[in-house]
């Protein structure tokens, strides 16, 4: 039995998904001739509220996108300093938007209404940088899956309403935040400019994110798309993954967040742990003591068939995801109970 825990994006299609793939009826997406890619995007936009969405082939893709929609080169963008936009694409704000990013010292990822406030440029001092972005993300990845109160982010968009700032929900994760906190995806839908939210994380599909926003702005973003070379013609056999994964892997994020935290809970108690950061969701962040290196646990837990990813600076990281079931659990369970470095 090999169980993967580094991320909750190595799962793969089940039987009944495949199927649904299989089946799915398809037509070229670039003409918007595709009705499965068309009814997933209808599907997510109703969701949230939103007028319009646009199917991506990668998170990354549609949070560069987005971007890109809201700024021109020279501008910048305000994040966490974990932020995946900053971090984990590649350098492509400024590969593909030519925008810096200024980085604000969040905790777990999330940042704050003043924090932004007091990191805009004004715009009449043209020695700096125009801020035309705030990007946020939820739940946090390098935060830990850590999720926000929605008045936080309320906030944050009246200070991006009193001084023009598009506002970006990287929301990769966003299912996971939606279950932990009992949330609808309305309210997030109802004062985001775009928000993105990817189907191959906790929901299990093979492949995809959903870009969304108003349909002036989804216009654009189909031309960016294009640009970025994502436009994918029988892409509704992806899409029916997608569908599939709305439909039954929503709700089950439970069982994730309540493994991850079972988790913590047994390793809280052993002897070479440092820290145990709080578990909201599916990620689990964890360091080790400094006399004892993430490596040697990474190796003692490899020669039991687990792997887990470490962070550097002595932290590690647990992802509990779709294909990790309960016997693999409790075999997981009982192995860091007896671990010993
Ligand atoms: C995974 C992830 C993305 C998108 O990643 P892709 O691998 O490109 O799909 C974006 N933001 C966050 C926070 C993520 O965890």
């Amino acid at each position: 039995m090999e169980i993967n825990l580094i991320s909750d994006t190595v799962t793969k299609p089940t039987h009944e998904m495949l199927q649904h793939m299989f089946r799915a009826k398809v037509g070229d997406d670039v003409y918007k001739q595709d009705p499965t890619v068309n009814e997933l995007e209808e599907t997510v936009a109703d969701l949230f509220g939103m007028e319009a969405a646009l199917f991506f082939p990668s998170g990354t893709m549609a949070n560069q996108a987005a971007i890109k929609l809201h700024t021109n080169p020279g501008e910048q963008l305000i994040c966490d300093k974990w932020a995946h936009v900053f971090n984990y694409e590649g350098g492509g704000a400024s590969f593909n938007s030519g925008v810096s990013c200024c980085l604000i010292d969040g905790d777990r990822g999330m940042i704050t209404a003043e924090q932004v406030e007091a990191a805009i440029n004004p715009p009449e001092f043209y020695h700096s940088p125009l801020t035309s972005l705030v990007c946020v993300e939820n739940t946090t990845n390098k935060g830990g899956g850590a999720c926000y109160d929605i008045e936080t982010l309320k906030q944050i968009k009246q200070v991006c309403d009193k001084h023009g700032l598009k506002y970006h929900l990287d929301g990769a994760r966003l299912w996971n935040a939606l279950v932990a906190k009992k949330q609808h995806p309305k309210e997030f839908g109802a004062f985001f400019d775009t928000i993105s939210v990817c189907l191959s994380k906790g929901l299990g599909a093979p492949v995809g994110s959903v870009l969304l926003g108003d349909k002036k702005t989804m216009n654009r973003a189909l031309r960016i798309r294009k640009i970025l070379g994502g436009g994918m013609r029988q892409a509704g056999y992806l899409a029916a993954a997608g569908l599939y994964a709305l439909r039954n892997n929503v709700g089950r994020l439970e069982n994730d967040h309540k493994r991850a935290k079972e988790l913590g809970q047994i390793l809280k108690q052993k002897n070479w742990i440092a820290t145990v950061e709080p578990v909201e969701t599916n990620i689990l962040i964890f360091s080790v003591k400094p006399n004892y290196s993430e490596q040697a646990v990474i190796e003692k837990l490899k020669q039991k068939n687990i792997a887990i990813s470490a962070m550097g600076k002595g932290k590690l990281r647990i992802v509990t995801h779709l294909d990790y079931k309960e016997v693999m659990h409790n075999y997981v369970l009982d192995t860091l109970e007896k671990l010993c470095l």
